[in-house]
């Protein structure tokens, strides 16, 4: 199935809204982009980049005419924009969102939609930068990212069919999951990562000699950290809405870190060397 939609409404035009604007331009898939969002200077901003061609702040106002709106705010304000949403949308416009947890967004727009529940296929690209904002944005990101899609029991499958459509001719490879397993997987391979560079970073820089501590750090540091310059807002969010996963994985990685102390401790060098082979292996058949 082929893409091509004469509007689409991103609402929330930072990174991953503005560079699937880009890229639905770039594969020439859309005639006219519509931004939306809270703020008018980074409205203005992405229409200075010509990643939108026109917008407002006023969802009602954005949506007139779009066949495709794409919800691109941080996981909590979903409900919010959803709720603005609801009345104004007309039957035939596809909503479809970004969001990086998808139980939680489910839960917001089973809430909140009524019975336009079923215009609603929920999907995550599994692409990002540790940038925000649209000049962050480039029509590149997706190219040979996965994107999950995790329909409801209330879609149609030409509508799940279309979002899929859309994301593959930005050149994403598209997989669809349950929202259960989806969290869960996402919360080991992304979420747990995340929360673990932003502590070590934090308690590293609350120690006393702090200055001396970063003054030395190198590659090592840099590549483990790079996430922890993520936006806080949105790993705020992304915590909250998929807390029992990451909490899941958190206790799984705690008791590691236990063994790891004790292997330590008790100077079990077998130990440590297996740990480190069985990493660097398994490290080595990764394919990104
Ligand atoms: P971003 O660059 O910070 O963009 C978020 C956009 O939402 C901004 O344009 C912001 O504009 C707008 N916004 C914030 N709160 C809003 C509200 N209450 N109402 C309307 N607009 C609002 O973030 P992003 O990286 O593109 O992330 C967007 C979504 O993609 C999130 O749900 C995230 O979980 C998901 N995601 C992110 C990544 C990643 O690596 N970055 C990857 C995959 C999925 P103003 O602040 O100017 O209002």
């Amino acid at each position: 199935m082929s893409f091509y939609s004469a509007r689409v409404c991103i609402i929330g035009s930072g990174l991953i809204g503005s560079s699937l604007a880009l890229a639905l331009k770039q594969a020439g898939a859309v005639a006219d982009v519509v931004g939306c969002g809270r703020n008018s200077a980074t409205l203005q901003r992405a229409l200075e980049l010509g990643i939108v061609d026109h917008y407002s702040t006023d969802i009602a106002v954005a949506v007139q005419g779009a066949d495709m709106v794409v919800l691109s705010v941080p996981m909590l304000a979903m409900r919010e924009v959803l709720a603005q949403l609801q009345p104004v949308l007309q039957p035939g416009v596809m909503v479809t969102d970004v969001g990086s947890a998808k139980q939680s967004v489910i839960a917001d727009a089973r809430a909140v939609l009524g019975d336009k529940l079923g215009q609603f296929v929920p999907a995550h690209p599994i692409a990002g930068t540790e940038k925000s904002g649209p000049d962050a944005a480039f029509a590149e990101l997706f190219r040979q990212r996965r994107v999950i899609v995790t329909p409801l029991p209330e879609n149609n499958a030409s509508d799940v069919a279309r979002v899929v459509a859309m994301w593959e001719c930005v050149g994403a490879i598209v997989e669809c999951m349950d929202a259960e397993h989806h969290d869960h997987v996402l919360a080991a391979t992304s979420h747990l990562p995340h929360l673990l560079a932003f502590t070590l970073v934090d308690s590293l820089a609350r120690m006393d000699e702090s200055h001396e501590i970063f003054r030395y750090a190198a590659g090592g540091f840099r590549d483990f950290t790079r996430i922890a310059a993520s936006d806080p807002t949105m790993w705020r969010d992304i915590a909250l809405a998929n807390s029992f996963e990451i909490k899941q994985m958190l206790l799984r990685f705690q008791h590691e870190l236990e063994v790891l102390q004790h292997d330590l401790e008790t100077k079990d060098a077998q130990a440590l060397f297996e740990r480190f082979s069985r990493a660097q292996q398994a490290r080595e058949g990764l394919q990104f």
